[in-house]
Parts: C-alpha cells; structure tokens; sequence
C-alpha cells in the first residue's frame, strides 16, 4: 500500500472538520442553508490555509445528490467525486501555473453552459490576479452577467493587483494564517489517529516553523514521521529544522542576565555543535523575548493556546522589561544581517556579544540581589521611558 500525505488524507470532507476560518465558514454555511448565495467569493490570504478543501466542501454542499445543504452526505456519487479530486463541475484553475495558457479563456467562457452533471458549477481560480488578459477578460464578462448555474471562488495572494470591476462583484474574505495552538492540535489529532507515536515538544516545533499554514505544517510532520523511522520526536525534528531545544535559549538568556560572558560563548559554542540553522536559532531566541515580554508588561495575560512556560515566567523576573526590548531588536536585526556576517555563526555570536555589550551595567556586577531589585523596579522604568540610554550606561573603555 502506498503512503498517502497526511495533507491529502486528513483533508477536512465537511466544514466543521475545517481548522480555522470559523468566519468564512459561518457566511458559507449562513448562505446555503438560507439559500441566498453571492455567486462570487474572492478569498484573500496566505497559501496553504484551507482554499481548496473550501472550495470542495462548497462544490459538495451545492450539488450532493440528497439536496442542497451545508452538510453534504460524503457518500453520494458527487460527493465522492469531489472528494476523490474528479467531478467534472467543480473546475479548478491555478492561474500561477497556467497565466499563457489560452483554454483557460475557453474555460471560464464555457461558465455560460450548464452543468454536466450537478446543479452547479463550481470554479476556483487561485492567483487570480495572474490570469492572462484575455482569461481575464472573460472572467470579467462572466462575472458582469453571472449564469445562475455558476459559482466563482476566487483566491489571490495580493489583492492589489485586481481591478475595482472584480473587487466589487465579489463578497470579500480574509483567510486567516493559522494559530500554532490549532495546528499542534490538529497534529496531536493525526498522531493519536494514525497510532504514532510522538513528542509534545516536537509538534510544538513543527508547528511554530509551519507559520500559520497547516498544509506546510502536515507536510513537515510527514517528514518527521519519515526522519523518525515511524515516531515523531523532539530531538530528530530540531535536527531536520536546524532548530534548538528551548533549554539552550534559555540558556543563553540566563547569561545573558547574568551578564556572564564566558557562559555566554560557551552556550553558543554548543549550539553551534549541533551544526544549526543561527536564523532559526536567532528567531526561537526573538520568540523567547516576546514571551518574557508579555509576562512583564501584561501579567496574567496568556496567548491563546500557550502552554506552561516556567523558563519565561523566570527569565520575566530576572531581566529588565526595556533590556527586553533591546534583546529583542537586536535578535531581529541580527538575523535580517546574518547573510552579510562573514559566516553565519559568526553573525549569531556578534548578536550575542551585542546584547552583552549593550546590556546596562547598574552598579557594576549583577549580583542577584541586584537583579531581583532591578526587576521590581523595572516596570515603572518601562512605562516611564526614562531610562539612560544603553551606551552611556556601558562602562568606558579599557
Ligand atoms: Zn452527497
């Protein structure tokens, strides 16, 4: 037996299967069950959100055999058809990879007859901005005096590039980049499903660096379960992303309070042992720094889906909220120049050094007693915006 992608195998058949989207659901749902349905959608946002499973579920929805409804059967004819990626009436055109092609023209001219065997046709054009002139020209035309038999679902990434003529004929949706709490929940889903065995820890990863698209997320857990020999854990999915256990971030954030810079290299020298990807390294550090941030300025706030984080919550009362802040810019700086640093690592630690170099140095040496008053006096100097700038604070030269 082959192996089926999860992406292709877990695709949602029914809108409540879907992840996300709750508020295109919603209009669509609304739509067919009251039957006053727009005949052309356009769907703006990110790939790999949900477009096409959308556009089948709604094909499925308009022409399931057993009527018309936002809960389709899954077991007609139709609906296996859309299901199996081959009814005729549901004409997906991917305007990227087909911009010269002239039958595309024919297509969308051939909206103007019926059906061949539902009640609908259903068209997804994704990229449309990417269309030829002449495609478009009868995308316009059709949709200008849209046949009752036809429903466009228009997608594009930038919808700048369409003209007014197309905005104003289309009910407008933003699909929206996933949370990573949806897709490790969708991912722990899979997992329990399939019987394979895996890590929190890992699905956590991989779905931080699947940045808001379940479809890239399900595809790297496909490669996790490969890289893993059946089993998905924590150490082999950093190796396959050149990731870092969030231990040696906090690591390096506690000498960083400390202000210990033989700690410091050290920690680095081992994370560059691992042979990491430093940008991914340098973004789980600017991750970190925007936890602790959040801790420090709106305490009790939790976004949503996060999990227990006792490193965040000790680093909050160790470092200065404004240090924070000054971690955080350079961490980002940092890996928007690594490609210009002489080698990567070398970039990563010049950050390091950066952060150490810049940290104020109050009353000399950070011994604990002064860290922890430093932190209860550190929100108002936060808010206030009255603090010496870093470099005056640095000590002198030599
Ligand atoms: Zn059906």
């Amino acid at each position: 037996m082959s192996y089926q992608v999860l992406a292709r195998k877990w695709r949602p058949r029914r809108f409540v299967e879907l992840v996300g989207q709750e508020h295109v659901v919603r209009a669509l749902t609304n739509a067919l069950e009251s039957g006053r349905m727009h005949h052309a959608y356009l769907f703006t946002g990110t790939r790999g959100v949900g477009k096409t499973t959308i556009a089948r579920i709604f094909a499925k929805s308009l022409n399931c055999e057993r009527g018309e409804s936002a809960n389709p059967c899954g077991e007609c004819a139709v609906c296996t058809a859309v299901d199996a990626g081959r009814f005729v009436d549901l004409l997906e055109i991917d305007a990227a990879s087909n911009t010269g092609v002239d039958d595309v023209r024919e297509v969308i001219e051939n909206a103007q007859y019926a059906p061949t065997r539902g009640r609908y046709k259903v068209y997804l054009v994704d990229e449309v901005h990417m269309l030829s002139k002449n495609a478009f020209n009868a995308l316009l035309k059709t949709l200008e005096e849209p046949p009752p038999h036809v429903k466009f679902l228009l997608a594009t990434t930038d919808p700048q590039k369409l003209p007014v003529t197309v905005l104003s004929r289309c009910l407008k949706f933003n699909l929206k980049r996933l949370l990573p709490a949806q897709i490790v929940a969708q991912m722990r889903h899979i997992l329990e499903a399939e019987g394979i065995a895996f890590e929190a820890d890992a699905i956590a990863e991989l779905a931080r660096a699947a940045d808001g698209s379940l479809r890239d997320g399900l595809s790297l857990l496909d490669q996790a379960i490969a890289y893993g020999g059946g089993a998905v854990r924590a150490a082999d999915v950093r190796a396959m992303l050149g990731s870092i256990a969030q231990g040696e971030v906090g690591a390096l954030l506690q000498a960083l309070a400390a202000g210990d810079g033989k700690a410091l290299l050290d920690e680095a020298a081992r994370i560059a042992g691992f042979s990491p990807d430093f940008g991914a390294v340098l973004d789980q550090l600017a991750g970190a720094l925007h936890r602790i941030q959040l801790r420090q300025l709106v305490p009790g706030f939790r976004a949503e889906g996060e999990d227990e984080d006792p490193l965040a919550d000790a680093l909050a009362a160790r470092l200065a909220p404004e240090d924070v802040q000054l971690f955080y810019q350079m961490a980002v700086t940092g890996r928007r120049d690594l490609n210009l640093a002489p080698d990567a690592r070398t970039g990563f630690e010049m950050t390091l050094l950066r952060m150490l170099a810049f940290r104020p140095a109050e009353g000399g040496a950070a011994a604990p007693a002064v860290t922890s008053g430093r932190s209860a006096a550190a929100p108002a100097a936060a808010a206030g915006g009255t603090r010496a700038a870093p470099a005056a604070a640095m000590s002198p030269p030599s």
